[in-house]
């Protein structure tokens, strides 16, 4: 049996790194527009800091690494973190989620530093929808940040796009459209209240089985498909011709905890056993000692509840437990 195994019998060996809780994009669904406060960089781990708690999770059977954020491409030198990571024996995967802006100056730095596969973000078709939704930033850069990742030979080049409702939920047929003409695997994820589950969540909250009835609409034929390289909670589908695919990841509608692999390492410094609920565990007081490090692994398993609530969370009853106030940014989504 792996070390990482919870008490549900989940087996865990993938492990989501927040390399940084800054971004230069505001997405309506993750942080606010103004007043955000970021941890001074004193507060975040160092590289070698984030390699050594890697060394200790690959020595108990983590062996996928996905760097994250915030928008891990603000974080100076990111390839050399890469390097380091990828050097670590038992570690054989590492792939990126990046919102896209920074990607085409990076692309090719990071995939000779060993990143495997990148999720780009992409939530509209449209530059005024995008400024609406993104706050800053613009779409032309994350749309050469694609070309970009295709360039140097990514792949699997999977798109997330996070459906709102009354936002961009008539541009699902655009984006399945894009699945069918191009070689990308288009991710539709649903609005999850993390951290913040307020009215703007109520408001926009989408439940995915939209996706495949305006596909039925459109005439695609769709077949689900379980052949798409990744550690992904997704449901996936072919359009018949296509030459892409897409993808449905539904926390809330239909959750996915059952098939549940991942930890979380935050930016500051803790292991998030559980995207919902506000338990971690900070691993500075163990940096330098293997056999602690080793010791809060375990403890993270112990902590890893059976499901989050979100479902709960919508229809108003109460919860079994305390949710984080961390956002997503800080959590690393
Ligand atoms: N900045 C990078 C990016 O946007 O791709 C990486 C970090 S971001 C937190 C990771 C993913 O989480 C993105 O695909 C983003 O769309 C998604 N995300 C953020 N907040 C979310 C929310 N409340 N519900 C669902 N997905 C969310
Ligand atoms: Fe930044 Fe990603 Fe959050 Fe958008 S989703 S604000 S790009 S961290």
């Amino acid at each position: 049996m792996s070390a990482l195994t919870d008490r549900f019998g989940r087996v865990h060996n993938y492990l989501r790194i927040s390399v940084t809780d800054r971004c230069n994009l505001r997405c309506l669904y993750c942080m606010p527009e103004e007043g955000m406060q970021f941890e001074p960089a004193e507060n975040l781990l160092t590289y070698d800091q984030i390699a050594e708690v890697v060394r200790a999770g690959a020595s108990l059977g983590i062996s996928k690494l996905r760097i994250t954020g915030g928008e891990p491409l603000v974080r100076p030198g990111l390839a050399d973190l890469v390097k380091q990571l990828s050097a670590i024996p038992g570690i054989n995967d590492i792939s990126l989620t990046t919102n896209g802006i920074l990607l085409a100056d990076q692309a090719e730095a990071l995939r000779e530093a060993g990143v495997n596969r990148v999720n780009i973000s992409l939530d509209t078709l449209d530059p005024a929808r995008f400024k609406f939704i993104a706050r800053r930033g613009d779409l032309q850069r994350v749309l050469k940040g694609i070309e970009a990742a295709a360039k140097v030979g990514f792949a699997p080049i999977k798109l997330n796009c996070v459906l709102l409702k009354g936002v961009n939920e008539d541009e699902i047929a655009a984006f399945l459209r894009m699945a069918y003409e191009q070689p990308l695997h288009v991710r539709f994820i649903e609005y999850m209240p993390i951290g913040h589950a307020d009215d703007n969540w109520r408001n926009h909250y989408l439940p995915l089985t939209r996706v495949l009835e305006i596909a039925q609409e459109n005439g695609l034929n769709v077949a689900q498909i379980d052949d798409v390289k990744g550690n992904g909670p997704s449901d996936d589908y072919r359009i018949e011709g296509g030459k892409g695919s897409f993808g449905l990841i539904h926390p809330i509608s239909d959750h996915f905890c059952k098939r549940c692999n991942r930890l979380r390492l935050t930016a500051d410094g803790h292991i998030h056993p559980c995207l919902y609920w506000v338990d971690e565990l900070n691993v500075k007081p163990a940096l330098g000692d293997p056999a602690k490090l080793l010791e809060l692994f375990g403890r993270a398993m112990d902590l890893k509840p059976q499901n989050h609530e979100m479902a709960a969370k919508l229809a108003n009853e109460s919860l079994s437990h305390e949710p984080t106030s961390r956002r997503m940014s800080q959590i690393g989504g």
